[in-house]
């Protein structure tokens, strides 16, 4: 094939992403991505029940349930439809909403993050159910708001989805948790993350009389050298190191003779399971406490809701998804806690969850792009997962 030659290739996973991606859903609209995943889970058996909810301060989302069969084990697919914006859009090769194929690669926002997630596992669920309905339960719930302040989508149709009834035995979502290979990694947790303002107070004043001020500056810079130097831990068995980045520094000050009045700086901590939220909090107060002479006006102001840390190790879910990626690909999967956080932190309160989906490399990014042929090998690994899960169906 020549480079940059556009062909059409075809599969059952790329025909739903094709739709998918022609949906205009940055966050918080859906442009009609969840009424054609409602309409591929209707035709297969499921009872589907859309939700919307609002908050006063956040915009109404869409959301989705569906499920099929009864009783236990109780599996759930989860994702979100909804993209983060394709910013520069004459950056992009092709239109970031046309879903276009380049050389083999499907280009669009949302190609892996992770409408392509979606795309194939209703590809699979459709190749599973050929044979009948699940032994126990298959369900499915998609968000329009993981992009977003995740407010008005996964949290809320977990609450009502337990207030219906539904227990689960356990969680997969389909984010893009493969690193450079599909199927080199699952993700079997992920570290917990918070965030604060520190702010120093001193006395504004004329920067040639800075006798007559007090500079908030230097103790805040002290502060934060210290918080850099910070060593959290060195890691533990299931997490990498706990990290702390300082993320902005602001005075609000656009003289250059003036001595300020006050100065923050904003910081977030990634964190694994050594520590829990008020131990961390109590370290990083202290640090802030001694790096200031005594009476020095230092605060800390901690950016709540936390997320909290959270991992699996149950074989039940972990098991059938390392046979079914080693099947497909002839490797074992690494599994992994890295990253940033997803909705599997509100799955968490109710059963196991584990990630794994396509390749991340271009998410978020100008050209997000995944090859047809991850698509449908994921596919394959989807379908066989639910059959390994579901007790060894063929
Ligand atoms: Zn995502």
């Amino acid at each position: 094939m020549m480079a940059g030659e556009t062909t059409v290739v075809e599969s059952p996973a790329l025909d739903h992403l094709r739709k998918l991606v022609t949906c205009r859903s940055v966050t918080p609209d859906d442009d009609g991505a969840l009424g054609h995943v409602a309409d591929c889970l209707s035709r297969l058996g499921f009872a589907v029940t859309r939700k919307t909810f609002s908050d006063r301060d956040t915009p109404d989302v869409d959301n989705l349930f569906a499920t099929i069969g009864s009783g236990a084990p109780h599996l759930v697919f989860a994702g979100h439809t909804d993209v983060v914006p394709p910013g520069a859009t004459e950056a992009w090769s092709r239109p970031p909403f046309a879903a276009e194929i380049v050389d083999g690669e499907l280009i669009g926002r949302g190609a892996v993050d992770m409408k392509g997630g979606i795309a194939c596992f209703l590809a699979a669920a459709e190749r599973f159910l050929k044979a009948g309905p699940p032994a126990g339960t298959l369900s499915v719930l998609i968000t329009g708001d993981e992009e977003g302040p995740a407010i008005n989508g996964t949290s809320k149709m977990l609450l009502w989805a337990i207030d219906t009834g539904h227990r689960f035995g356990a969680a997969l979502i389909g984010e893009p948790t493969s690193e450079s290979r599909l199927g080199d990694a699952i993700k079997i947790g992920r570290r917990g993350s918070i965030s604060a303002v520190i702010e120093a107070r001193g006395t504004q004043g004329h920067a040639a009389y800075p006798h007559l001020a007090d500079n908030p500056l230097p103790r805040l810079i002290k502060a934060l050298a210290a918080l850099d130097a910070l060593e959290l831990d060195a890691g533990t068995d299931a997490f990498q190191p706990s990290n702390l980045e300082i993320t902005s520094v602001d005075t609000g000050n656009t003289a250059v003779n003036v001595i300020p009045a006050s100065a923050r700086a904003n910081i977030n901590i990634r964190f694994n399971d050594r520590w829990d939220v008020p131990a961390l909090k109590a370290r990083i107060e202290a640090v802030v406490a001694a790096a200031g002479a005594a009476g020095e006006a230092m605060t800390v102001s901690w950016i709540e809701p936390a997320s909290q840390v959270f991992h699996t190790s149950d074989e039940g879910l972990l098991g059938p998804l390392a046979d079914a990626i080693e099947a497909r690909t002839g490797a074992v999967p690494a599994r992994t806690t890295a990253g940033g956080t997803s909705d599997g932190r509100f799955f968490k309160d109710y059963c196991p969850v584990a990630e794994f989906g396509l390749v991340g490399a271009t998410m978020h990014r100008i050209d997000e792009r995944v090859p047809v042929a991850d698509l449908d090998a994921l596919t394959d690994i989807y379908a066989d997962f639910l059959a390994r899960y579901f007790g060894g169906r063929p």
